[in-house]
């Protein structure tokens, strides 16, 4: 962004919070606009997963931003070129006003697509939400067992999303499904593909635990066997080879097991634009568990600005903030020295490489916790066997506890 002739870099800035100013030709790579907007839309949902991405303090934060402020942040978005719009949360149908939300984003042109756990979709949701214009629907489960499924979330939720997922297809909805992998359902990728395939799923996205909020502190209790991993790989492997088309299966690699890291976020600040359900703006989803980032409000400023101009979102853009070993690294390009979340989580500084790399000299601390997986007796999925682990479950009060 070295050119203020143009238009995708505003020249004033709010930064110090008052009155604009000038910025000073900033030495930051150019970038294009966020292409995908993620509306946080609340914390709150009625499930209480173990595995859940959301801060694990989110009992305390503040305020959700009302209708009138998130219509503001999609105009914004929208005219800033945003074209992809998630609706997520918690759980996003906890939101009365998720419809008038759909329809404004839809009039602006964007591509829809509700992340839900499915809690709260009824017919006649399903019905206002096709008259607003939604695109997509992402339905969660996890497992294909009601045992695990409803125990994971601690709450009895499987017979219900099954329901539900024959509704949004009635309804016409493109439908993916989505499970979240771990020990205890790694075993089970066939029954999971088998039931995507019942249900006429267009998509199933099977993600292997990423290590941040509820599932950080539950990572001893959920991470996985190599080969665990390896095993469910080869029977999605098989499946794609049998059903081709029919159901697009993604396989999302837990990286501690490779030995270079994901390109997060397809880079810091550079697609992604996140809004928190109270009003903070986020280049990932985990950013705020950083320290010393002040992470900027859509309340205080507009979003052209935070995203162009904020300190947080130019922080760990392009290579000039890298350390080394990423700094004289040939594949620095490549994976732009992975999550910054991650390097912070496992190694106390966010410009670390993330340790999930084998040239990082912190590696060991990755290799460490597969070490520790590999000797942990193999848990049978059974709700006694699960239930015998001191598991922390996604609750008001565990979160209380944790603010
Ligand atoms: S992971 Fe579970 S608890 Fe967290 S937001 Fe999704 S459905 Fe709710
Ligand atoms: S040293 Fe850094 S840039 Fe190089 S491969 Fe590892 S994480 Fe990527």
């Amino acid at each position: 962004m070295n050119d203020p002739a143009d238009p995708r870099n505003p020249i004033q800035s709010t930064e110090t919070g008052a009155s604009p100013r000038t910025v000073a030709p900033l030495a930051d790579p150019p970038v294009g606009p966020p292409l995908w907007l993620l509306a946080e839309l609340t914390y709150r949902c009625p499930l209480h997963c173990v595995f859940c991405s959301n801060p694990v303090d989110y009992a305390s934060l503040g305020q959700e931003l009302s209708t009138a402020q998130w219509l503001d942040v999609l105009r914004q978005a929208r005219a800033l070129g945003a074209a992809q719009l998630g609706l997520s949360g918690g759980e996003p149908l906890l939101r009365d006003d998720l419809e008038v939300l759909v329809e404004e984003a839809r009039k602006l042109g964007f591509y829809t697509n509700l992340i839900t756990s499915g809690i709260g979709l009824t017919d006649k949701r399903l019905g206002a939400l096709k008259d607003a214009g939604l695109d997509h629907i992402q339905l969660s489960f996890q497992d294909s067992t009601q045992e695990l499924n409803d125990f994971l979330s601690n709450t009895r939720t499987f017979e219900l999303k099954k329901k539900v997922a024959t509704s949004i297809k009635a309804h016409g909805f493109p439908m993916v499904l989505n499970c979240v992998l771990h020990r205890y359902n790694l075993p089970h990728v066939n029954r999971i593909i088998d039931m995507a395939l019942e249900m006429g799923a267009d998509y199933l996205e099977l993600a292997n635990t990423q290590y941040y909020g509820w599932a950080y502190l539950n990572r001893a209790e959920l991470i996985p066997t190599r080969s665990q991993v390896e095993q469910a790989e080869a029977v999605v492997q098989r499946y794609r080879k049998r059903i081709g088309e029919r159901c697009k299966i993604l396989f999302v690699v837990p990286d501690y097991f490779e030995d270079r890291p994901k390109r997060c976020m397809n880079g810091w600040g550079n697609l992604f634009l996140g809004i928190a359900p109270d009003g903070l703006a986020l280049p990932c989803h985990a950013a705020r568990s950083l320290p010393g980032l002040v992470l900027p409000r859509v309340t205080e400023r507009p979003l052209a600005d935070i995203w162009y101009c904020s300190d947080t979102f130019r922080r760990y853009r392009g290579f000039g903030w890298m350390k080394e070993p990423c700094r004289s690294c040939d594949e620095k390009e490549h994976d732009l020295a992975g999550c910054r979340c991650q390097a912070y989580l496992l190694t106390g500084d966010a410009a670390n490489a993330d340790p999930v790399c084998e040239k990082s000299p912190l590696h060991g601390a990755v290799e460490q916790t597969v070490r520790f997986a590999a000797a942990r007796p193999q848990a049978a999925p059974r709700r006694a066997s699960v239930r015998e682990q001191p598991i922390i479950f996604r609750t008001d009060a565990n979160s209380r506890e944790r603010s």
